[in-house]
């Protein structure tokens, strides 16, 4: 087991466990650096930090998920270490989530004249007030019956491909590591290859090109260690992100989705030293995270 995690998810997005509920779970599992790095939200660190706080021996690496288009593939990038309570970040943030309800309730639709009937007032209520993603869909798509598990509901209908998937309009990936640097982070790329528990996604074609191209720009690193990659990908990833370069991070990408064979927190993650790594790296003259509540740096 793992003593660092640095992918996980709570209720501020699609994760079903509050922060304070992760960053417990986490602590029991033996887990003593996490990064709680929802999608599109930083507003889940307070509770984080202020859970950790309590525990003591418990470091909680603020961070944040994007999410960014290329062409014909969706690239995702983690942001450790931003300032996270800075307004300008905050607002920009909502303003990501709210393009992701329009979104949501457009597939909704589609999903209804598929013959699947949901209530988008459901979906949203599932949310909770969080950054609403399609795990919410799938979510509710289990809850009437239509499919035993959230990852069915992304094969047949919601994955890339799928018959309701609807697009939504995102940056590229220079524009989101261009936003974490601006608020003092350290640009990551999240997942780069195919990962067999989340069906729907393929790995990137180029990865290598991917990654060389955006080291230029500003990437410090890519995730090695992920959810439930083989050690085979994790050992061409590691090799990759040598020659490159790349600081070799990683997480479970922990969600609590309910769906079998999801890989816990702590199942997988980086060496000790990735994270010093990570926070040397940080852009210069970048403020600390706000120390209220909690801290982030025992
Ligand atoms: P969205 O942010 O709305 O585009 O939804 C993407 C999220 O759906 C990811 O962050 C995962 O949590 C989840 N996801 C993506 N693909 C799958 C899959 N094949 N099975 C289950 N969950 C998935
Ligand atoms: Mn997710
Ligand atoms: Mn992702
Ligand atoms: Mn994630």
């Amino acid at each position: 087991m793992a003593r660092v995690d640095l992918h996980l998810h709570t209720t501020f997005s699609d994760g079903k466990l509050t922060p304070a509920e992760l960053v417990n779970l986490c602590y029991r599992r033996g887990l003593r650096v996490i990064s709680v790095s929802d999608h599109d939200s930083t507003e889940g660190l307070p509770e984080a930090l202020e859970a950790a706080e309590e525990l003591g021996e418990m470091r909680i690496i603020p961070g944040v998920e994007l999410s960014t288009d290329i062409p014909g593939a969706e690239v995702h990038l983690l942001g450790y270490f931003l300032d996270w309570s800075s307004p300008g970040l905050r607002d920009t943030l909502r303003r990501f989530r709210e393009g992701r309800e329009d979104r949501a309730e457009r597939m909704v639709e589609r999903l209804d004249a598929l013959g699947v009937h949901l209530d988008f007032e459901r979906v949203k209520e599932v949310s909770g007030g969080g950054a609403i993603g399609r795990p919410h869909i799938a979510q509710v798509m289990v809850e009437k019956g239509y499919v035993r598990y959230p990852r069915d509901a992304f094969d047949k209908y919601l994955g890339r491909g799928g018959e309701a998937y609807v697009e939504r309009s995102k940056m590229t990936p220079r524009q989101a590591i261009g936003l974490i640097l601006t608020y003092g982070g350290v640009p990551v790329m999240a997942h780069p290859t195919y990962s067999s528990a989340k069906s729907g996604r393929e790995g990137l074609k180029d990865v290598e090109g991917i990654l060389l191209d955006l080291k230029r720009v500003g990437l410090a690193g890519v995730e090695v260690y992920y959810g439930d990659y083989t050690p085979e990908q994790v050992a061409g990833l590691r090799e990759t992100a040598d020659g490159l370069g790349l600081i070799p991070c990683g997480g479970s990408d922990y969600h609590a989705s309910g769906d079998p064979g999801e890989p816990e927190p702590g199942s997988v993650g980086p060496p000790a030293w990735v994270v010093e790594k990570l926070e040397e790296v940080r852009p210069q003259g970048a403020d600390p995270p706000a120390p209220s509540p909690g801290r982030s740096c025992p």
